[in-house]
């Protein structure tokens, strides 16, 4: 797994961490790829990259062609009518513009089909007056290393790149990096395993948390067996209960669909939720933690609380815990 050359995806805010902060300090940890998914996001994060290649997961936008060239972008192009715009647009202007070509390998969203490719196999002059950077293919289920759809995806990406004028490859994310070697390529495209996401479910997560987030204690009280807590009461004491009330809530990015269900981390124990949770507030038996004061902070995501496992309580992917991540928090850029 060693030497394989490696971008760094920092679309929708860098997973929803803050690209502003996340992509300068990969480029000075030495990363010169990076990818977002729009071309307003590429704007934005030029002027903090500068000398890296940026490409535009989406695509080229004829309406908006200046921007590709003014800001030194690299689009993904995927289409045969794309391509053409773009040519035309290289054409116009007098120049040779970098791109990347997307192959549609099983995914059916974005990448050439195998109609299209058929046709650029035969007329190779579809391709030409671009500077092609990469050609790219992207995998459906690398999280699941016994889908056969990887492989199935690994040999049509190889049998296209045989078809096209010589390139450059970029293939695997994620977890398509821990697949193995043959689904290395001339550049890896990670994103959620960048930002502390188990690129190997259901084994121990190789890369380290990055990120941690605390709310505090705002209250506590004691209720007596009978009584209920929060809308609806949808939980009723049975004991005399602990209730601690903590700031945080689903217009935070913590979803209401684990109420009744998720955990935070105190003092190295798991204090459970109970209730609904609603847009600022969630409660917590707190019965069990006699140390539990307001004021104190529960760990609602982090180390001891992977998003991971938090995406089991929301019903979702680890991907979908960050880029929920509201805008209240205070944010602080530091090591774990
Ligand atoms: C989002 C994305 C990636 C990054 O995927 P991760 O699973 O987060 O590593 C790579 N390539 C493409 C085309 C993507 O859309």
């Amino acid at each position: 797994m060693h030497g394989a050359p490696t971008a760094a995806v920092v679309k929708a805010d860098a997973y929803g961490l803050g690209a502003a902060h996340v992509a300068p300090r990969l480029l000075a940890e030495g990363a010169r790829h990076f990818f977002v998914a729009q071309l307003s996001e590429a704007v934005a994060l030029r002027p903090l990259l500068p000398g890296a290649m940026i490409g535009v997961l989406n695509g080229f936008s004829a309406g908006e062609a200046g921007s590709y060239t003014v800001h030194d972008l690299t689009p993904v192009l995927g289409t045969l009518p794309e391509i053409a715009a773009y040519r035309a647009f290289a054409a116009r202007i007098g120049r040779k513009l970098p791109a990347m070509l997307h192959v549609d390998t099983g995914m059916s969203r974005l990448g050439l089909s195998d109609a299209e490719l058929d046709a650029v196999a035969e007329d190779p002059g579809l391709l030409g007056g671009i500077a092609w950077r990469y050609a790219m293919t992207h995998l459906a289920s690398a999280e699941l290393p016994n889908d056969p759809l990887n492989e199935v995806q690994r040999r049509r990406f190889a049998d296209a790149c045989a078809r096209l004028p010589p390139m450059a490859r970029s293939f695997a994310n994620s977890s398509g990096i821990f697949l193995g070697a043959a689904f290395r390529s001339d550049l890896a495209r990670p994103g959620a395993a960048l930002y502390g996401v188990n690129p190997t479910p259901g084994r121990a997560n190789p890369m380290r948390a990055t990120v941690r987030l605390t709310a505090p204690v705002l209250q506590l009280r004691d209720i007596a067996p009978g009584q209920g807590v929060g809308y609806n009461a949808s939980w009723v004491a049975h004991r005399p209960t602990r209730v601690a009330t903590v700031a945080l809530g689903y217009a935070d990015g913590y979803h209401r669909a684990a109420s009744g269900r998720a955990e935070a981390g105190f003092d190295g124990a798991r204090v459970p939720l109970i209730g609904r949770i609603s847009m600022d507030l969630l409660t917590f038996d707190a019965t069990d933690h006699p140390a539990l004061q307001p004021g104190d902070r529960l760990e609602m995501i982090g180390p001891a609380v992977p998003p991971d496992e938090v995406a089991g309580w929301f019903g979702t992917n680890g991907y979908e815990v960050l880029t929920s991540l509201g805008h209240r928090a205070n944010r602080i850029y530091a090591a774990l």
